[in-house]
């Protein structure tokens, strides 16, 4: 018997990951995306938004837990969290890991990828009936702009930066950011990779760094995305972040202190990166 295979369309990367599919569990276009749902015998179920995989059942957590502990970690008290895009759920698992947290608030533009992810993703989407989660269908572009000292930690977990995802990696954006954030707030966002989007990130990393005071960057290595040395683009108004302030008291895969504390690049390499001096 011949193996069923998705071909990714990724519109970044250089090369194509190709998976083998046991069963299609669903497809269908929403108003902004086309959404399927496709399980593979490594990887477990997946979520696919225009041709792009964005989550996996099996290595998850690699990216999520990065994505949420390492900002509520460097603050000492994050009650309130915003959380732009995330629309599977995993990020706001992992933010409601936190008894800190009396507030998270989920923006996703998409209401099925939601509604997909409730379907079809238990493990990823157990956030959604948290009282503490309140979750809004909106472009997060707009979202951002009604507040001013709102949020202690605004995450933004969404697609790649194209379409309508391009302006969460806007100046202005970080500018909406900075405004709705308190006055000791934390923002983070996934960033691409260093392999295949060198360009993108230090492009990111400069506009933040015109906005905020400071700014750094940190990694995961993820399987799924083509690239796999993942980042995430950290600024902070007031905290240092390369440590977590509190205690880490949350349940994790890999997550610790040790493993937040490992993730930063190291200053040098992190200096040369953003300069342009370091380059393929
Ligand atoms: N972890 C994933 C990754 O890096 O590939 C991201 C997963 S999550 C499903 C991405 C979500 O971002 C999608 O559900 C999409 O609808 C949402 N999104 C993209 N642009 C957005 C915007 N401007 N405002 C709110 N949500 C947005």
């Amino acid at each position: 018997m011949r193996d069923i295979v998705f071909i990714e369309r990724d519109p970044y990367a250089p090369i194509r990951h190709c998976y083998t599919v046991s069963k299609i569990l669903y497809q269908g276009k929403s108003e902004y995306q086309e959404i399927q749902v496709i399980e593979s015998p490594e990887f477990g179920r997946m979520l696919v938004l225009d041709g792009v995989v964005q989550v996996d059942e099996k290595y998850e957590f690699l990216y999520h837990e990065y994505i949420a502990h390492v900002p509520l970690f460097a603050h000492p008290n994050p009650e309130n969290v915003l959380i732009i895009g995330g629309g599977d759920g995993g990020t706001l698992r992992e933010v409601l890991k936190h008894d800190v947290v009396k507030r998270a608030v989920l923006v996703d533009i998409d209401r099925q990828v939601i509604e997909i992810s409730k379907k079809f993703f238990p493990s990823l989407s157990v956030g959604f009936s948290d009282p503490r989660a309140i979750i809004v269908n909106e472009d997060g572009y707009k979202y951002v702009q009604d507040y001013e000292n709102e949020f202690d930690v605004i995450i933004v977990d969404s697609t790649d930066p194209v379409g309508f995802a391009h302006v969460l990696t806007t100046e202005d954006f970080f500018r909406f950011v900075h405004r709705a954030l308190k006055e000791d707030g934390v923002f983070v966002a996934q960033t691409e990779s260093i392999h295949y989007h060198l360009e993108m990130v230090r492009t990111i990393q400069q506009r933040l760094k015109k906005v905020f005071p400071i700014v750094d960057l940190y990694t995961s290595v993820i399987p799924i995305y083509a690239g796999y040395w993942w980042t995430f683009s950290i600024a902070s108004k007031k905290h240092p972040v390369r440590s977590p302030v509190r205690d880490v008291n949350v349940e994790t895969k890999i997550y610790d202190k040790e493993m937040h504390e490992h993730a930063f690049l190291p200053t040098g390499f992190y200096k040369k990166l953003v300069s342009g001096e370091y380059k393929y």
